[in-house]
């Protein structure tokens, strides 16, 4: 539903809001805001909030710093955690404007929208479901997180009414309250991993869930004492926290899935081979946007379910993208490499991007592996034509900044920010000395 000014206006009456948290999100999907009374709603809605762009990551530089912010409606929520007798606090998340009122290029909500409104041009939307993992750990009396996980729980376990299952329990009920719908919530596979699902949607809508789910899942597990992250991979040898994308196209001039066609003999479309296969093509260069962590890299190797080849496969787990047992108008593909400390509006973007442009190509797609990659040889995989993700931050920083979808989604200014965002973070990874190398070198040599 679309939510008018009146519609909030009473609700913020109703629930007696006295303030309003405007908030956006930086080039690495961080969230920021700036907060101010409801008096001030009226000039809020028409975007008269300045801030100094020059002091978010990536944004602008020191003598262009006027930035404004520009409230979604569709976004309004009362904080169920700020209600108490007679008072409450809201939010909006915001697009971001130039002082003369045109969206600023570098804010990456709006940089999402470009590529929705791409793809509606050429008559699709984008509908997106991304499984968000995450771990809850233990804090010390400082509260900073410890390395001891909050529970012992493993894939789907009931386990005894614990204390993960019971912050599950008042995640679910906040984002509830919030307007999401919840679809399911289990255990994940590692001590002390969670997932928790949300009904997919249209790509802008799904990223701003995803950015509200992030803040509240951080939100909820500091009220019961525990830190929750969603690092790749925080736990040398268990499985890593992954952000699987589900994805399809729905063809709006014939009103149906595009990826969807019953004559197939997997009743998959030409568009949705076309679609698998730009995935496949560009994934290498626009891993730093669905993996942009130095510790993403250590999340995408042999044996925890995330994938570290290029194939594609119906049901195979070890596969890059693979596409869930649903037919009909949910069919879509899903791709296992992104993380959820992705920026959800370039990971989005960039997906969308890539297998559009498989689209426009009519990319053919490679033969389907069944077989588990995992236990393949090295000379079995380069037989088959299946190639390695990047294995580095740097490496795919290179690969984002030579390949040709980094600047279709980004344009060239956040291109070139997050670039040297990124480049910097690879160089001090790269010349730290580690506790692994002077455990493996400093009495040795
Ligand atoms: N945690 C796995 C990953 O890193 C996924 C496991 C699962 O969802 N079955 O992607
Ligand atoms: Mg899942
Ligand atoms: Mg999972
Ligand atoms: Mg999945």
């Amino acid at each position: 539903t679309q939510l008018t000014l009146e519609m909030i206006q009473e609700e913020i009456k109703k629930k007696c809001v006295e303030l309003l948290h405007l908030q956006f999100v930086d080039i690495e999907g961080s969230l920021k805001q700036v907060t101010v009374t409801t008096e001030q709603l009226t000039d809020v809605v028409e975007g008269k909030t300045m801030f100094d762009g020059s002091s978010i990551t990536g944004f602008t530089p020191i003598n262009k710093s006027d930035l404004y912010l520009l409230p979604d409606l569709n976004t309004f929520a009362v904080l169920p955690w700020t209600e108490e007798e007679g008072y409450s606090e809201a939010r909006f998340l915001c697009s971001v404007t130039n002082p003369d009122g045109t969206l600023f290029n570098g804010d990456p909500r709006n940089i999402l929208k470009n590529t929705v409104d791409q793809a509606k041009e050429k008559g699709y939307s984008i509908n997106v479901g991304p499984e968000l993992e995450f771990f809850l750990f233990e804090t010390d009396e400082k509260g900073e997180p410890t390395n001891q996980v909050a529970d012992q729980g493993g894939y789907f376990e009931p386990a005894p009414y614990d204390l993960g299952e019971r912050v599950r329990l008042e995640i679910y009920r906040t984002l509830k309250k919030m307007g999401f719908t919840i679809e399911a919530s289990h255990h994940e596979v590692a001590v002390g991993q969670h997932e928790i699902n949300f009904k997919f949607g249209d790509a802008l809508t799904t990223a701003d869930n995803a950015t509200t789910f992030k803040w509240v899942v951080k939100t909820v597990a500091q009220q019961f004492g525990l830190r929750a992250t969603f690092m790749p991979k925080p736990i040398f040898g268990e499985n890593g926290n992954g952000m699987h994308v589900n994805m399809s196209l729905y063809d709006e001039t014939a009103g149906k899935n595009a990826f969807f066609d019953e004559s197939d003999s997997r009743q998959l479309s030409e568009t949705a081979y076309q679609f698998i296969a730009g995935l496949l093509t560009h994934v290498s260069s626009f891993a730093a946007l669905t993996n942009p962590l130095v510790n993403s890299y250590k999340r995408l190797v042999p044996g925890y379910e995330a994938p570290c080849y290029i194939a594609w496969s119906a049901s195979n787990r070890s596969a890059l993208v693979r596409i869930p047992a649903t037919r009909g108008a949910g069919t879509r593909v899903e791709i296992r490499c992104p993380d959820p400390s992705a920026n959800p509006y370039y990971a989005f973007a960039a997906i969308a991007q890539a297998g559009i442009d498989g689209v426009e190509k009519g990319l053919e797609v490679p033969v389907e592996t069944v077989d588990d990659i995992f236990s393949m040889s090295d000379e079995e995989r380069e037989e088959r034509g299946i190639q390695n993700l990047p294995t580095t931050l740097g490496e795919s920083i290179d690969a984002l900044k030579n390949g040709e979808i980094g600047k279709k989604v980004l344009g060239e200014y956040a291109l070139k920010e997050y670039v040297s965002l990124k480049q910097d973070e690879w160089n001090s990874y790269r010349i730290a000395v580690t506790g692994w190398e002077l455990e493996k070198y400093q009495a040795k040599f």
